[in-house]
């Protein structure tokens, strides 16, 4: 077998939300999980959480009826409501919530004859400027939905587009509209994601909707003393599976990006964009070796990645390598720096683990 996967630690998913609930005690927090659970199995985590949480949150009603189909009882929010008007059948049937961003979602809900009232989450665009009703349209669209028979449980949400940034004045602009809102219309609230669950107590509300955090990454510009006790959920770990010797000068892989400058040993790792791994990971990106670190040299390729352990005698083919979180010795390479090397986001690392990575549960 390719000694290559993705190991889920199931525990520390159950660590990581109680965190996300003791940063907002007055807050109910609803776990996001949507893209299979940022990669990391949407179904196995539903189960792991689902004794703790009062909700799910997915992207659309695909993700949900995968969750309801494999047994998961607890109210499931669509975070982008409706793609269609024929939805509405799937959500009174599985008793799914949604939120509203758009007029059309809205007039196909009032045409609809549901055999309860659906909860109901109106999204207003407080200036993330994606989706959603402008502070103007808000408060006769949230009218029409409270009076409707279809619709229980109103509340307002939006969306955050710079919580995880230290400078708080954009976040602030939208923190005056969203309040100016909630108490002209007495609403019940939810916006903050992980950034704001952790660094922004006034934008928690009645609901909170942490991701990233479960999983284990800091999304704060600068860690504070909650994401330092976050655990690592996905650990990506494969092994050497063959090791060359390079004389000064020598190059490595596609391009010869990489020349030693030492005679220099060169480990072969069962792991590539093929997997998922980024391909814009640059020479010094870190990975353990036997939990000791050391770095990549030479561009990823499909399969297989490359790594000088000149410094590490003892790696020999079948030393373990974790690309990011934890490695058997207990020592945690962050995803968050493994991204930087990257130019990236843990987001797009932990979505971005294709299908031929087993996961393995623990
Ligand atoms: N709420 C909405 C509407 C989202 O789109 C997301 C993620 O993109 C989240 C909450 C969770 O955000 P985070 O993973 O940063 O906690």
């Amino acid at each position: 077998m390719r000694p290559l996967a993705a190991h889920i630690d199931l525990d520390a998913l159950r660590h990581n939300y109680q965190l996300a609930c003791s940063c907002a005690p007055q807050s109910r927090s609803v776990a996001v999980i949507k893209a299979d659970a940022y990669g990391h199995g949407a179904l196995a985590c539903a189960q792991a959480l689902e004794a703790d949480v009062p909700a799910f949150a997915v992207a659309c009603i695909e993700e949900a009826l995968a969750l309801r189909a494999g047994g998961i009882k607890k109210p499931i929010i669509l975070l982008e409501g409706i793609f269609s008007a024929e939805e509405l059948a799937l959500v009174d049937q599985h008793e799914f919530w949604i939120s509203v961003h758009s007029e059309w979602q809205v007039a196909a809900l009032l045409a609809f004859s549901p055999r309860q009232p659906i909860p109901v989450w109106l999204k207003v665009d407080s200036g993330m400027h994606r989706l959603g009703f402008s502070p103007e349209e808000a408060p006769s669209v949230w009218q029409r939905l409270a009076n409707a028979p279809q619709v229980t449980a109103l509340h307002l949400m939006s969306h955050f587009a710079t919580a995880d940034a230290r400078e708080g004045s954009y976040f602030n602009q939208q923190m005056v509209v969203l309040k100016r809102l909630a108490e002209q219309l007495n609403a019940p609230l939810c916006l903050a994601n992980s950034p704001a669950t952790l660094a922004w107590p006034t934008a928690h509300g009645d609901w909170n909707r942490p991701g990233v955090m479960l999983y284990g990454s800091d999304p704060l510009e600068v860690a504070n003393e909650v994401t330092q006790q976050l655990r690592p959920v996905m650990s990506l770990r494969s092994e050497i599976i063959a090791l060359r010797e390079l004389g000064i000068g020598e190059q490595v892989g596609y391009g010869g990006r990489w020349r030693a400058e030492r005679r220099s040993r060169i480990a072969v790792v069962a792991a590539g964009y093929g997997d998922g791994y980024d391909r814009h990971a640059v020479d010094g990106t870190p990975v353990l070796v036997n939990g000791k670190r050391c770095a990549i040299a030479g561009k990823v390729s499909m399969d297989m990645l490359t790594v000088d352990v000149t410094d590490i005698p003892e790696a020999t083919i079948g030393s373990e390598v974790v690309l990011w979180g934890a490695s058997s010795d207990g020592t945690v390479l962050p995803i968050d720096e493994v991204a930087r090397y990257c130019d990236t986001i843990s987001y797009t690392l932990l979505t971005g683990v294709l299908p031929r990575v087993p996961r393995h549960y623990h």
